[in-house]
């Protein structure tokens, strides 16, 4: 009978959050689609791509319109974007894991997870548009900074008013950002984007400076290793898209940056 309980609770909680991260992620589709069309992300309703059918709500249902309608549009059946249906799986599927990581034990943790479930939105955002336009949005930059801020003064208040929060997540705003910003005169802005600079001192504001070094370092793996890969696959150019990998470093660190820092320590020191 309890154990009953606890596992429906367990269910219905974490139901909850992954309908509201698919429903989220159906919105960062139309954000992914818009932005650099610069088109609305709020006014016009959705419609097919190829006949301009505009859709019924249940053709607007996450992930379950996509089965339902086999991938195809009702209308004319033209193939709908498997895009759709892997980001908003995706975006749910991470907001499971925030809650389910950091839990809910205070009213400080539950608002950290809610700024770092918005975040990893913005990166999914960032992540595919840069991937197809190679240009990160201002407008994602400014969100992230804003949820950069909104972590730090929460850990802020939560902390008991500690300067030392204050001090650790300014610094993280400058300790990657400040060395691509050298690399960015020294290379005449040819080494990297100023966009990268800007996405990494927003997540250094929510990482703090030793999270968003881990970040960095993850992200440069990551490039150094899928890249090299890719322009030998697809015979890309030497222009790298390192919104992605950033952003994926971003997210591993904010997640398992405690299980990575304590592992590393514990290898190497003790
Ligand atoms: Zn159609």
């Amino acid at each position: 009978m309890k154990v009953g309980k606890v596992l429906s609770d367990f269910i219905i909680y974490y139901g909850i959050i992954f309908l509201y991260g698919i429903v989220i992620g159906s919105f960062l589709n139309v954000c992914i689609f818009r932005i650099p069309e610069e088109i609305s992300i709020v006014t016009e309703r959705s419609h097919c791509f190829n006949c301009n059918t505009k859709l019924k709500w249940y053709e607007l249902i996450p992930i379950f319109s996509y089965i339902f309608l086999l991938g195809r549009c009702r209308t004319c059946k033209e193939r709908i974007s498997i895009q759709y249906p892997i980001v908003e799986a995706l975006n749910g599927f991470l907001y499971v894991l925030v809650f389910y990581l950091f839990g809910w034990k205070s009213l400080a943790v539950i608002l950290l997870n809610v700024v770092y479930c918005l975040m990893l939105s913005a990166l999914i955002v960032l992540s595919f548009i840069d991937f197809k336009t190679n240009i990160i949005p201002a407008g994602v930059n400014i969100f992230i900074m804003i949820m950069g801020l909104s972590a730090a003064l929460i850990k802020y208040f939560n902390s008991g008013r500690s300067t030392d929060v204050i001090l650790n997540h300014a610094i993280g705003f400058v300790a990657v950002s400040g060395f691509m910003l050298l690399i960015y005169y020294a290379t005449r802005g040819r080494g990297i984007g100023g966009g990268d600079i800007k996405l990494m001192a927003g997540a250094g504001l929510l990482l703090g400076w030793g999270y968003v070094l881990l970040a960095f370092l993850i992200g440069c793996i990551l490039a150094g290793i899928i890249h090299p890969i890719r322009m030998r696959i697809r015979n890309l150019g030497r222009t790298l898209a390192f919104g992605p990998y950033l952003s994926v470093g971003i997210a591993i660190s904010m997640l398992f940056g405690d299980n990575i820092i304590d592992w590393y320590l514990q290898t190497f020191f003790i």
